[in-house]
């Protein structure tokens, strides 16, 4: 309960304030997803002039303003493992102000799902990252962490409790299945969560994320492809192609350590991409 009105009153609070300085006085009462409702006091038809450091133009005076808004909404989902022994340890590292990371859920090994964080703020859980040309990934996205060393398979418990929350996250947000994806698809040359236990096959089949064809036949072999090409196109940052590579072999053929691309590396990053397509 307590955290609840936490997450109430930040929003509030957020909203307050923004509209304070940027909206005309028709604003009286937001509705923000499908359960807090904000009350707003009037504001001045002129907002005094702003010094907000956060606002992308400094000007003195807003002399115009709208209703029209919310707050952002995700549309990618990255999956970490929390490299800790516990989820209390995980709690404790997120609660401190000086380690700068967050999640907005826990997932522990007896399925437990810890809510920490209301989906439509922006937790710090991707940090210095990349997918496609999205160069802030804590802005678009809800980060799951998995209590997990990175050196252990997922308990059964706690990937069905993921599921499930999978499943809640694409419905309320619509988010496209190829973007239920890993933190070190997004950072690889700093990160290699989730480790190659993760099941990733078993989400692509409940519709999180893309998998490949079960039987790949000769024929999907364009050998005229680039393979860096493919994997950028996938999404990969292909600037360091080592760890583009050893990332894509982590999620996608569950293999770790190696830079090459062997010939079933290449039949099955052939027969992915296309699937990035569309
Ligand atoms: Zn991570």
């Amino acid at each position: 309960m307590i955290k609840r009105v936490f997450i109430i009153a930040l929003i509030i609070s957020v909203v307050a304030a923004c509209s304070r300085k940027y909206y005309p006085p028709v604003i009286e009462k937001h509705f923000i997803h499908d359960t807090v409702f904000v009350n707003v006091p009037p504001i001045p038809i002129v907002p005094p002039a702003t010094t907000n450091p956060i606002d992308s133009l400094l000007y003195e005076v807003h002399t115009a303003g709208t209703p029209n808004f919310n707050l952002r909404k995700p549309n990618y989902v990255i999956i970490h493992h929390t490299a800790q022994n516990s989820c209390e340890q995980t709690f404790y590292t997120f609660s401190l102000l000086r380690t700068k990371v967050s999640s907005h859920y826990v997932i522990c090994k007896d399925g437990t799902v810890h809510h920490l964080l209301n989906d439509w703020l922006r937790a710090w859980h991707a940090g210095i990252s990349k997918w496609g040309n999205i160069t802030d990934i804590n802005s678009c996205s809800v980060g799951i962490e998995l209590d997990n060393n990175g050196k252990e398979p997922f308990a059964d418990p706690q990937i069905n409790s993921l599921l499930v929350l999978l499943d809640s996250l694409k419905k309320s947000y619509n988010i496209p299945t190829a973007n239920f994806i890993g933190h070190a698809d997004i950072a690889p040359r700093r990160k290699d969560d989730p480790s190659i236990f993760f099941p990733w096959k078993q989400l692509a089949v409940k519709g999180f994320g893309l998998w490949q064809d079960s039987v790949i036949a000769d024929k999907n072999v364009d050998s005229s492809i680039n393979p860096m090409f493919a994997l950028r196109l996938i999404g990969y940052d292909t600037r360091d192609s080592s760890a583009a590579i050893i990332a894509f072999k982590r999620h996608f053929m569950q293999k770790e350590g190696s830079k090459v691309l062997d010939e079933a590396d290449k039949r099955t990053l052939n027969n992915l991409y296309r699937k990035y397509l569309y």
